[in-house]
């Protein structure tokens, strides 16, 4: 399970520091989906951040499955945000100069060459979000859904314990959105697995599950 308590995030800045976050508590159950919703600049990407553990916190704790990342050194912070967490962006972030498989396959290169049964999950996967004749194309010869839907599958191969998406519909029609969220409950919650969408559409909110609106550095 997720568990976070009161989460602060400060920046410094020219006119003083400002507040992003200012005491963000929420808890999922293994298999809890939520969306997250709020004005431009009102904290949604930097809260994924620190859940993702891109970023710390200026205060408070957050607990995955019982572990604190912060308390961890960046190098075993990396390899448990490799091995726990998977993030689908607004923008897919697909490397240009590789094939629908190998972008899938992105994440397990951390951990050295894939094996076998990571191939044959990132080629099921991209069957399963309906790119089975897409394998070997180039993100510039996919459509924009078709690429987020590689983005999907990638974040997805390494069966992480929790998916954080941040917008992944933004570029897409409400047909193309529907799609991809669809596809982000789907098998983001198989084995238990927790999904957090930060989203401006309300169809995709509700798609989701429960919704909480991010509002002055406060979850609602
Ligand atoms: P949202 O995703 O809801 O649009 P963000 O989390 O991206 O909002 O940003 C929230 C606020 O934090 C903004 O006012 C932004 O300028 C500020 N901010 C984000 N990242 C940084 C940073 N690295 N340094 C300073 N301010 C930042
Ligand atoms: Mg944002």
């Amino acid at each position: 399970m997720l568990d976070v308590q009161g989460l602060s995030k400060r920046y410094p800045g020219p006119a003083g520091a400002i507040t992003v976050l200012d005491g963000v508590s929420l808890t999922l159950p293994p298999g809890g989906r939520l969306a997250v919703m709020g004005p431009s600049g009102s904290g949604k990407s930097t809260l994924l951040s620190i859940l993702g553990t891109l970023e710390e916190p200026t205060s408070g704790h957050v607990h995955l499955d019982g572990i604190d990342p912060f308390a961890a050194s960046p190098a075993a912070r990396a390899a448990f945000r490799n091995r726990t967490i998977g993030f689908v962006f607004q923008e897919h972030h697909l490397l240009a100069g590789c094939t629908a498989l190998d972008n899938v396959l992105l994440p397990s290169l951390a951990v050295g060459a894939p094996t076998a049964a990571v191939v044959d999950r990132a080629g099921s996967l991209l069957d399963r979000v309906g790119l089975h004749a897409r394998h070997h194309h180039l993100p510039g010869q996919l459509s924009g859904g078709e690429r987020q839907r590689v983005a999907v599958a990638r974040a997805l191969v390494l069966a992480p314990r929790l998916v954080l998406a941040d917008e992944p519909t933004g570029q897409l029609d409400s047909r193309g959105a529907a799609a991809v969220t669809e596809l982000l409950v789907e098998l983001a919650g198989e084995g238990g697995g927790m999904l957090i969408v930060v989203t401006h559409a309300d169809a995709v909110a509700a798609r989701v599950g429960s919704i909480r609106r991010l509002v002055d550095g406060r979850l609602q």
